[in-house]
């Protein structure tokens, strides 16, 4: 089945964008997933076609309206799309790994991306939107937002990614960082691969990675190992006995 994402813009020509290169541009080509744009503009009102307006309160800026984000949204989907709706927004849901795979095992997703201020807030509850935060960054628009969820989402799609990179030893699985990567030269400057990575011993190259993630993860992130230790305590205990023979 075909993946697809259908996504609410002012600038449709930002996509595929980078999507339309490498694994995520072949696997376009490939019908292994779509990537359909719904031009806000389109919605617009008026001899002008405006999407925004200033924002009720006072201060700067403009907010995209809410009837025409309604109006796009209503034609991006039909009413038995089970497609979840994601708004980019920095006051959504931080996303994480575990997300990202949820959404490429579903059947796409349709994103709203805002520009300007922002969104009208009761188009949230109105379309039942899913706000999604890619980071603890201001960007001036949700589009690269959203490429960058479908970058996340389209690679691990089955088939787009080598065998080789199933992406079960990445960062973020388990609650932890890669370990480091090296390749030639032996030596660059002053700076050599660690003698382990060429020692041809599997079992210390496996240790050492480990080590590696775990050291690299409490100094970098302990945030991560953090979540993870409060999801292996929610998770349910297996009082199956844990043998199946
Ligand atoms: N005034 C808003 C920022 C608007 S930025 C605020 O302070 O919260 C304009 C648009 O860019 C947003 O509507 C959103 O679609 C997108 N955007 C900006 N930063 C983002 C982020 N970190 N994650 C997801 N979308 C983001």
């Amino acid at each position: 089945m075909t993946w697809s994402a259908s996504i609410v813009t002012l600038f449709p020509e930002m996509f595929p964008g980078p999507l339309a290169h490498s694994l995520a541009g072949k696997a376009l080509e490939a019908g292994t997933w779509r990537c359909e744009t719904v031009a806000l503009r389109d919605f617009g009102l008026g001899k002008h076609k405006a999407v925004d307006d200033t924002p009720s309160g006072g201060g700067p800026g403009m907010v995209l309206r809410t009837d025409v984000l309604a109006a796009a949204i209503d034609a991006a989907s039909n009413p038995d799309d089970q497609r979840p709706r994601l708004l980019m927004t920095p006051r959504g849901k931080p996303l994480t790994q575990a997300r990202v795979r949820e959404l490429a095992a579903g059947p796409g997703a349709v994103i709203v991306c805002g520009r300007f201020e922002g969104v009208d807030e009761r188009i949230v509850a109105a379309r039942d939107l899913e706000e999604v935060c890619i980071g603890d960054i201001v960007l001036s628009g949700g589009e690269v937002a959203a490429l960058s969820l479908l970058d996340a989402c389209v690679r691990l799609l089955p088939g787009v990614m080598g065998a080789a990179q199933s992406g079960a030893q990445e960062s973020f699985e388990h609650g932890l960082l890669e370990y480091p990567q090296y390749t030639r030269p032996q030596q660059f400057e002053d700076a050599e691969i660690p003698a382990v990575l060429t020692s041809g011993d599997h079992g210390a190259v496996e240790r050492w990675r480990t080590e590696r993630a775990l050291q690299d993860t409490r100094k970098r992130r302990p945030d991560l190992l953090s979540r993870e230790m409060a999801a292996e305590s929610r998770r349910p205990i297996d009082k199956s006995g844990g043998s199946d023979v």
